[in-house]
């Protein structure tokens, strides 16, 4: 069996001017048809760590994976009404030093700022039912760190979010999907149970845990594709 992982990053209005990434930002609206089919079409949204045995091939059913990269304000603000209303959960993916912070490493490129959910936040968001997942420290190109530094940013991520919500955070993705098979064996000591990456296409037991695939949602997805890409494609 195969499981599709879906990647969202921002669900919100899209900013007035031109610019980077506006792709990635999906319509509340398109989100919570996209939720609404998934349900009418019987599929259960589910978080990875609720996830992985249906990945391993220990649990089998409709399920998709949801997950969000980069713990954005809007996220806690527009998807979880949606997921609340169908009874998904999923999975947030959050830069451990940017809480109560914002896409700092984004703006560097002319994005334009965009909150990241505060600790209380995260709190609620893990109070939803959700997964609080992590993403580095500071949204790390891990391949350009030092062994020492890529260790440091995927370590003390986890300590820092299990201290904030008082539970273990087995999930972690690598931004920008740069990882290297030192990266997974780090992520592997730290603790951590999985790993997703943005290389794209639905999750097998051949995977290795700590380099799942996942599927992009982009903002110019019409539902027929969305459906498409989630629950028909094959995986290549
Ligand atoms: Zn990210």
């Amino acid at each position: 069996m195969s499981v599709p992982i879906l990647l969202y990053h921002q669900i919100g209005q899209l900013p007035r001017r031109k610019m980077s990434g506006r792709s990635l930002i999906v319509d509340p609206k398109s989100f919570y048809t996209q939720m609404k089919w998934l349900k009418k079409l019987g599929y259960q949204g589910i978080s990875m760590r609720e996830g992985m045995p249906y990945i391993r091939g220990e649990k089998t059913g409709k399920v998709v994976i949801i997950t969000f990269d980069d713990g954005f304000v809007n996220v806690l603000e527009n998807a979880a009404p949606a997921m609340a209303e169908f009874g998904f959960t999923s999975t947030n993916y959050f830069v451990a030093n940017q809480t109560g912070g914002s896409n700092e490493w984004d703006q560097k490129s002319g994005a334009p700022f965009v909150p990241c959910m505060t600790k209380e936040q995260i709190r609620e968001w893990a109070d939803l039912g959700h997964e609080v997942g992590a993403h580095t420290l500071d949204h790390a190109h891990l391949s350009q760190c030092s062994e020492e530094e890529a260790r440091r940013q995927i370590i003390d991520s986890k300590a820092i979010l299990e201290d904030i919500t008082g539970m273990p955070v087995p999930s972690f993705a690598y931004p920008y999907g740069d990882n290297n098979a030192s990266h997974r064996k780090i992520v592997e000591e730290a603790g951590f149970e999985n790993a997703t990456t943005t290389v794209r296409r639905r999750a097998t037991a051949q995977d290795d845990p700590f380099g799942i695939p996942r599927i992009y949602v982009r903002r110019n997805d019409i539902l027929p594709l969305f459906l498409f890409k989630t629950l028909l494609q094959r995986r290549k």
